[in-house]
């Protein structure tokens, strides 16, 4: 048994019976699926298609009838055309990037802002977090959504928030031990990264520098990852998923036990499918996290598919909370990387290589982790006519590249042109990732 103290924000909703949590979602699910199909086309189409209307929708249980939704919805609907409510209602975009060059965007109304909030807030107070704390944001404040989630659930609570967004490590930590910052928000990576930089700087965790705990997330990590961080800070590292489609960072925290994301069961329904039939599988077994909104107004999402694999569990938590809990996310069913917190989609190198005279589109990307920062390579194949070029028209193809890449992905990658016939072929599915981060 734990004998952690406990907070939580919201107990009435974040400790139910899981009876009356069924009843809240059969309701809110019935009110969401009205106002999808009133109010977005595509979605009525589909629904139409599959023979159900709104009124085939009951309770949870009738959930698996209803049509997925995935990512290329997003891009193909984009920007406005999955709103369920008017243009007007949206006080926000926030965005991610999609599987194609064009970032993926999501609308929210006043009362979304406030839903995502609540859930952030939520998330910090599982981490130990008050109004007393001094919070540190140093997630990317800017159309991804790290940084405004973190800033809205510290807000929320009162706590005295620096938004400092990511980089400047130096600035940073100067901030940390100046204010005497006690929670920090940032992907994982830039934890350790803080956490080394702190020990070369010659800081003590516990005397300059006040951290208790940190809420991470926006990328994969491990067990591993956690006790390192946890040792470098001297802090509780807990965990922390979300997706900008859904709401953002706060769909699912960890509490103090860190032993699985505990979800927001009453904003959202979560699924796990077999992802080759669409079946649900039951609690306890692996497969992909399918999410439901029932609480969005702006732009609710009905059963999206989110690619990422992880399992479910109702099992009793010691923190008190009722909200079922996913374990870390172990893989994705697609082939979207997360470098730098960036989602990556091969598919956009390959968009940027097709449209560039004097290479093939052979390539491969390799993806490795320097000093706690991601790195990204991509080998692309010159033709035969560029191989035999001047050194000066290669150096430029080789540079458009580079700056391609930048715009269209939005991070920087190192470009190396290789021979011709280089790049390994492949009879079956081409293998055009290599990520050494795995090993
Ligand atoms: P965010 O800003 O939260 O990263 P994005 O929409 O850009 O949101 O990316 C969402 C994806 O990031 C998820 O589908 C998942 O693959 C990954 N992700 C987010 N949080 C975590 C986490 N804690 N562990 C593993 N993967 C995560
Ligand atoms: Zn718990």
């Amino acid at each position: 048994m734990s004998k952690r103290e406990h907070l939580i924000y919201d107990p009435e909703h974040e400790c139910m019976s899981r009876d009356q949590l069924l009843a809240l979602q059969s309701v809110r699910l019935v009110e969401t699926v009205k106002r999808e199909y009133e109010n977005v086309p595509m979605y009525r189409a589909r629904m139409d298609e599959k023979g159900i209307t709104p009124d085939d929708i009951r309770s949870v249980e009738d959930l698996k009838l209803l049509p997925f939704m995935e990512k290329t919805d997003l891009r193909d609907y984009y920007p406005f055309q999955l709103l369920a409510s008017q243009k007007s209602e949206i006080v926000r975009i926030q965005g991610s990037s999609g599987t194609t060059g064009k970032p993926i965007v999501a609308g929210y109304t006043r009362n979304d802002v406030n839903v995502w909030s609540n859930m952030m807030a939520r998330t910090l107070t599982a981490a130990g977090c008050t109004r007393d704390d001094i919070v540190q944001v140093a997630y990317g404040l800017g159309l991804f959504t790290g940084g405004f989630g973190a800033y809205q659930g510290a807000d929320r609570l009162g706590a005295m928030v620096v938004p400092m967004s990511s980089g400047n490590t130096q600035r940073q930590i100067m901030m940390m031990k100046d204010l005497g910052v006690t929670l920090l928000c940032c992907t994982p990576s830039y934890a350790a990264y803080l956490g080394e930089t702190i020990h070369e700087m010659g800081l003590v965790p516990g005397k300059d520098i006040h951290l208790k705990a940190g809420c991470f997330g926006a990328e994969p990590w491990t067990e591993a990852m956690r006790v390192r961080i946890e040792a470098l800070l001297g802090i509780d590292a807990c965990d922390i998923y979300g997706l900008t489609e859904i709401a953002g960072p706060g769909v699912a925290f960890e509490c103090l036990e860190k032993h699985g994301m505990h979800i927001n069961e009453d904003h959202v329904i979560a699924e796990i499918i077999d992802p080759a039939t669409g079946e649900p599988l039951p609690y306890g077994q692996s497969g992909e996290l399918v999410f439901t909104t029932i609480t969005k107004t702006g732009m609710p999402m009905l059963r999206y598919r989110t690619h990422d694999i992880c399992s479910l569990t109702v099992e009793k938590c010691a923190c008190g909370r009722t909200l079922a809990r996913m374990s870390r996310i172990t893989g994705r069913t697609d082939d979207m990387l997360i470098i730098r917190g960036v989602n990556v989609f091969p598919s956009q190198i390959e968009t940027v290589l097709v449209g560039t005279q004097g290479v093939a589109p052979h390539y491969m990307l390799i993806v490795d982790r320097v000093n706690d920062s991601d790195t990204l390579e991509v080998q692309v194949e010159m033709t035969e006519d560029m191989f035999s070029d001047t050194v000066s028209h290669i150096e430029a193809v080789h540079k458009h590249i580079a700056d391609q890449i930048k715009s269209v992905v939005g991070i920087s990658a190192k470009v190396t042109l290789v021979a011709p016939k280089s790049v390994p072929r492949s009879e079956g599915k081409a293998k055009r990732v290599i990520d050494k981060r795995k090993l």
